[in-house]
């Protein structure tokens, strides 16, 4: 059972867009960014102008879409969603942006995927709200210029690391999306409990949340299992017991941790003696690369303590030794 999974399913797809928040009342946590983007929204439809392009980054499943999605609702304009990696050629960029009408929203998730060439034409359409297009070929090709729409591009991105500088400087606002305490998600498991329809308790909410990895995305989808359990092993209604049946069957530990996490750790402990070890040979002995481990999976593992930074490269805690039932000096099994 892995939830952080990068392909998920057409009917994850339709149950994650029914639980979205569309305003930001109906948005849990990340206060400052929110309290920030409303200012900005705010002021934008003030005087009737697009929102400054914005730069959304974080982990995976923490709220970037649904947050561009928020900002048109908010905003009272149109969105239209795509990703660096479908955007292959220009045209395809083009296609979409001469289809935005006044101040609309326009989402890239992935941002950092962008192909360069496709990347250059964003400049300009950024900038002046212009593209250069080429039309025919041979010896007749020449270039038109197409004015466009005033647009907002709200880019998304999990490796923020990996922008070019001048993409990155043609963003007005750049948010930085954090993991989610327990008490947030739990009241984020309550919210999508009661729009699915299913009594639960708030301390099943609570043991949900709390395995749930500092993300919404894991939160609901571990609830949508715990509902399954429920329904046929139980009375229906979410409890502290149904849910610890559940979770016992899908093998999630008490932290949340999944394969990745246990495997960085785990490695960190039998290769590199607990360390202090760096960056680069953690993420070769697990066969990803320095970016993704550092941006991607270690921020959680050093949120939750399990693992210090220090000068001389990464280390494991005692929490960590203890959570894999070893000893902190020997390593070994206690
Ligand atoms: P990202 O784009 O960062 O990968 P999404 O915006 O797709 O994440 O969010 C994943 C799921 O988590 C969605 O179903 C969304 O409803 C839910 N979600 C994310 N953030 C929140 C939040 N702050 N409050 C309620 N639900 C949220």
């Amino acid at each position: 059972f892995d939830i952080r999974q990068e392909q998920i399913s057409a009917s994850e797809k339709d149950y994650e867009n029914a639980l979205r928040p569309l305003s930001f009342d109906d948005f849990s946590g990340q206060k400052q960014v929110v309290e920030n983007l409303r200012v900005f929204v705010e002021a934008a439809k003030y005087r009737g102008e697009p929102l400054d392009h914005t730069l959304l980054h974080g982990p995976p499943g923490l709220g970037k879409t649904t947050l561009s999605n928020i900002i048109a609702n908010e905003l009272g304009v149109g969105f239209k969603i795509t990703s660096g990696p479908v955007l292959d050629k220009p045209g395809d960029l083009a296609g979409i942006l001469t289809s935005l009408e006044k101040n609309d929203v326009l989402f890239i998730d992935e941002i950092h995927r962008l192909s360069p060439v496709v990347e250059e034409y964003l400049y300009s359409a950024m900038e002046d709200y212009r593209i250069d297009i080429m039309i025919d070929k041979g010896p007749s090709a020449r270039s038109i210029q197409i004015d466009l729409n005033p647009f907002t591009l709200v880019g998304a991105t999990t490796r923020s690391g990996l922008l070019t500088a001048p993409l990155r400087a043609r963003f007005g606002i750049n948010m930085h999306l954090q993991y989610y305490q327990p008490e947030t998600l739990q009241r984020i498991i309550t919210r999508s409990a009661s729009i699915l329809g299913v009594p639960i308790t708030a301390e099943a909410a609570a043991e949900i949340a709390g395995r749930s990895r500092g993300t919404p995305r894991i939160a609901n989808a571990l609830l949508r299992r715990v509902r399954d359990f429920a329904q046929v092993r139980g009375t229906g209604r979410i409890d502290t017991n149904i849910t610890q049946v559940a979770l016992t069957a899908l093998n999630i530990d008490q932290y949340g941790l999944d394969e990745i996490d246990n495997k960085l750790l785990l490695t960190i402990i039998d290769k590199f003696k607990g360390g202090p070890v760096g960056i680069t040979t953690i993420a070769t002995a697990i066969g990803e690369d320095a970016g993704t481990v550092e941006e991607v999976y270690e921020p959680f593992l050093i949120m939750e303590g399990f693992i210090k930074r220090t000068p001389r490269g990464r280390m494991v805690t005692e929490l960590a030794y203890k959570h894999f039932g070893r000893n902190p000096y020997t390593g070994n099994i206690m």
